[in-house]
């Protein structure tokens, strides 16, 4: 956001790059977590739905941060395919119906939220089962409580790594019972990836 807290077309396309990038390097990690407790395609899925989402980044961002946002979101549910497809989707086509074209903290936080109820009405989940939802709803929190980005970068990864003890009540992992206790949900953990780059990102600009 710049100083009188709207986003502008350059830090969108930047937030697409971002957003791309740290997907695109952590791939291998993504995969090697979804192969422990699901099927292993996680790092693929993400990474070739958020590339499809950079090709387009141009056309992304002549358009209203709401409309980008929806925009993006249907992307995502085209191209990243597995469960998380349609989930981080709906989180920005939630956000994209939530947010205001200049947004600022209040209504970022607002929209958030919203996404995130969009997110657990979808998946029928909610907190504490082991998904990203576990990392979504402590960053609502921080963004709400009027945390600093880094902050809330710190309450991202902290939040992911407390998935690794729990069990998991939803999606493929779900499957194995007690035996998805122990790792990290790679869902969670991409959702703390994305995160990073937004917070730095909006920071770094700010
Ligand atoms: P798939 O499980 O179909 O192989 P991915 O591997 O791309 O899809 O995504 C798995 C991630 O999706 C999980 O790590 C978890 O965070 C998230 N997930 C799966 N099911 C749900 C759900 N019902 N609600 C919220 N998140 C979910
Ligand atoms: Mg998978």
């Amino acid at each position: 956001m710049n100083k009188t807290g709207t986003m502008d077309r350059l830090e969108l396309k930047a937030l697409i790059s971002a957003t791309a990038d740290t997907i695109a390097a952590h791939a291998e990690e993504l995969t090697t977590l979804d192969q422990a407790i699901g099927d292993g395609d996680h790092g693929l899925n993400m990474k070739r739905g958020f590339e499809a989402v950079r090709a387009e980044a141009d056309k992304f961002a002549a358009k209203p941060l709401p409309d980008a946002l929806t925009a993006i979101g249907t992307k995502l549910v085209m191209t990243v395919g597995g469960a998380s497809g349609p989930l981080f989707g709906t989180l920005f086509m939630a956000l994209g119906k939530e947010i205001s074209p200049e947004p600022d903290r209040a209504n970022l936080a607002t929209a958030f939220g919203k996404a995130i109820e969009a997110v657990a009405a979808r998946g029928k989940s909610q907190v504490g089962q082991k998904t990203m939802l576990d990392v979504l709803q402590p960053v609502h929190e921080a963004l709400a409580e009027g945390k600093t980005p880094a902050e809330i970068v710190a309450v991202a990864d902290r939040a992911a790594d407390a998935t690794v003890p729990m069990k998991a009540l939803r999606g493929r992992a779900s499957f194995l019972g007690d035996r998805s206790i122990g790792h990290m949900d790679a869902g969670a953990r991409s959702t703390a990836l994305l995160v990073r780059a937004v917070a730095e990102t909006i920071e770094g600009r700010a």
